[in-house]
């Protein structure tokens, strides 16, 4: 009987691992999520009935174990030098002149990958088994986070390979996306908001409740291979395939060349093309291949002779405070803004830069006239990093935090608990008009020419009051207002007629309730398929479903329970905004109505998720694999084997121009 366990036990840890791989390291899963899922249940149930089965790398374990009350300290196996960095094409030349000066007439190739702006660590796994995880810490000693790494998914607990022993490098970073998203979250729970994703990444590794590490979005990409016992490599590269090969994480952008001028075009390329991408980049890392030559090369006490990096300018700069002003924003929180002498940072001009709250200023000591640091990552709105104390004059002052509300004069209000104070008037204008704003955007009612200039004037003009008021207003009072026109004014009826037929969840997220996000709007929906059964949920009834937690039960109740939104609700509901979900629409006129669309490859003009809404939203459904039952196959640049398999199977295959026609033409 427990032998038998033990090999259904064996089996589903090896197929969930085979998966696993598939999914999250070769991003080319070959089952769907519902049937893997399955394979983890059952897993799990079989785990929990005989707990002395459970091992610490079986894939049930990623959840994170107890918290540590500090972290050990390890000892790396070699150290974890650090490089020396160049900044210029002339500076990476000399590099080139230097190597071939010590190992003269010989070939000499190289290979250069990206520098992931994340937190550097090293894995040591044993007979295929990860058995530990350190930071880099000061490079000879680092401290041991093998139970926040394991809660990492991209960082396989088992991999292909048996040799005893082996220690690999990688770089732990967390998406632009993942990193919005977080900081989203936090900011609606007033917790102070990372500066950027490596913050974030190197926060989240470090923190001593592995639990909390597994809720953070983190991956990995695997760059060398810097011990292996009972295996021999003559190159660099052919360690990152053996790696490859053995289920790591490598960087696809990796190219080997057998000049430093195409290195140099490589790192050219990619100092324009760092935003294209979804994570932090910060320069090219350019490797000597040959291992025999990087060991006649050696190192210095410092950084190895055999490899550099190449630094894309800073995105960091030196400016001034000129004022700090305050943003109210959706839900009335006021936001403190630095206005900054424009500075140039990597060819934007940067002149505002957010300084989060009042206790993040308080920590920083932020005084308006400071000259400070202020850095851009990503698309993430600039930070000030730091003030530079020593330019201080004694001129500047210090900031307090209004005790009203700069644009409707009523008192703030700020909870005890929270880091953020607001505004309490729910007609204050800037709340309008950033409520008006949240209605209108993509992801929620998606009415295009509703921009900032045309909202402005319509609250100051009092048209509109809420956002069901914009359904009120008519073509001839739209035409004259500044800068619109007979043709923008019927463009935005036509939008906002257009807009009343959008799906509930659209509509419960455009509501902007506090904390409501997509995702919750989504399972709102599901779970109640109209408004007025939503409108009778109470906290406790919203909380018992899952991913629901109490503060959006409780703010979805309170927010129902206002009589401002119930007059705003029947507004909306006499303008003829859908408020249910009916089944009868969807089945006659949701054009992609049970079609099954696969995507694969990446496409130019949208990410994975908004193609996979753009089909959900027209009643298609998105799967992972390609199966006879698969309608469409989406193609976009460099796809994965369902490529091959929709050809073999005969299956539509759309690329992303005939993808985007299919799409329109259902719109219509
Ligand atoms: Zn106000």
């Amino acid at each position: 009987m427990k032998d038998n366990v033990r090999k259904r036990i064996d089996e589903l840890r090896k197929q969930i691992n085979y998966h696993s791989r598939k999914y999250y390291i070769e991003d080319n899963p070959e089952i769907s999520d519902y049937e893997f899922d399955q394979l983890m249940k059952e897993l799990e149930e079989l785990e929990d009935r005989h707990p002395d089965l459970i091992t610490p790398n079986s894939p049930t374990q990623r959840v994170g174990g107890e918290p540590a009350e500090q972290f050990e300290t390890v000892q790396h196996r070699s150290a974890m030098l650090s490089l020396d960095n160049t900044y210029s094409p002339e500076e990476l030349l000399e590099f080139d002149k230097r190597v071939r000066k010590l190992i003269p007439e010989q070939e000499i190739e190289y290979v250069a990958e990206l520098k992931l702006d994340g937190l550097g660590i090293a894995l040591v796994y044993e007979e295929g088994r990860f058995t530990r995880g350190a930071t880099r810490g000061d490079g000879a000693t680092g401290e041991d986070v093998t139970s926040n790494l394991r809660t990492i998914r991209t960082i396989p607990l088992v991999i292909e390979n048996q040799l005893p022993v082996m220690e690999v490098r990688g770089e732990v970073y967390m998406r632009r996306k993942a990193f919005q998203k977080l900081n989203q979250e936090r900011e609606e729970n007033d917790e102070n908001l990372f500066a950027n994703p490596r913050n974030a990444a190197a926060g989240s590794v470090r923190l001593l409740d592995p639990r909390i590490t597994a809720s953070r979005p983190l991956e990995i990409f695997v760059y060398a291979l810097t011990y292996a016992e009972g295996a021999n490599f003559s190159t660099h590269y052919e360690s990152l395939q053996f790696l490859k090969d053995s289920g790591l994480k490598i960087n696809p952008h990796t190219k080997k060349f057998g000049s430093i001028e195409e290195v140099l075009k490589y790192c050219e390329e990619w100092t324009e093309r760092r935003e294209d991408i979804d994570y932090e980049i910060d320069g090219v890392v350019i490797k000597v291949n040959s291992l025999a030559q990087q060991t006649e090369l050696g190192s210095t006490n410092k950084s190895p002779r055999w490899a550099i990096s190449y630094k894309f300018p800073a995105r960091r700069a030196t400016t001034k405070i000129e004022d700090i002003i305050i943003q109210v924003g959706r839900t009335g929180s006021l936001t403190p803004v630095a206005v900054l002498t424009p500075v140039s940072l990597s060819g934007i001009v940067i002149a505002r830069a957010t300084l989060h709250n009042e206790d993040e200023i308080k920590r920083k000591d932020i005084r308006i006239g400071d000259t400070v640091i202020v850095e851009r990552a990503g698309d993430v709105i600039p930070a000030v990093v730091m003030v530079l104390e020593e330019k201080r004059t004694g001129e500047e002052k210090e900031f307090t935090m209004p005790e009203t509300c700069p644009v409707c004069g009523s008192d703030v209000f700020k909870p005890e608990n929270e880091a953020v104070s607001r505004c309490t008037n729910p007609e204050c204008p800037a709340q309008i008009k950033e409520n008006l704003h949240h209605f209108a955007s993509r992801n929620a009612m998606d009415i295009e020419g509703l921009g900032p200039s045309l909202i402005d004037q319509l609250v100051k003009k009092d048209m509109v009051h809420n956002s069901a008021d914009l359904y009120y207003l008519q073509k001839e009072q739209l035409a004259q207002l500044e800068r619109m026109g007979d043709k923008s004014a019927q463009n935005l009826m036509d939008e906002l007629e257009k807009s009343k037929d959008n799906s509930l969840s659209r509509f419960i997220f455009a509501l902007g309730i506090r904390h409501v996000g997509t995702r919750a709007a989504d399972i709102l929906a599901e779970r109640y398929s109209s408004i007025d059964e939503l409108t009778k949920a109470t906290t406790e009834e919203l909380q018992e479903i899952d991913e629901i937690g109490p503060r959006i039960a409780e703010s979805v109740e309170q927010f129902f329970q206002q009589e401002r939104t119930k007059r705003m609700l029947d507004k909306f509901r006499n303008a003829g905004i859908k408020m249910q979900e009916e089944k009868s629409y969807h089945e006659s006129s949701q054009p992609l109505n049970g079609k099954n669309f696969v995507l694969t490859g990446s496409l130019e003009s949208m990410t994975r998720d908004e193609a996979s809404q753009y089909i959900k939203d027209a009643g298609g459904k998105v799967s992972s694999s390609v199966s006879k039952n698969t309608d469409y196959v989406v193609v976009g640049e460099s796809p994965g084997s369902k490529y091959d398999k929709a050809q073999k199977l005969g299956i539509t295959i759309l690329d992303e121009e005939e993808f985007l026609k299919l799409m329109d033409s259902k719109e219509k």
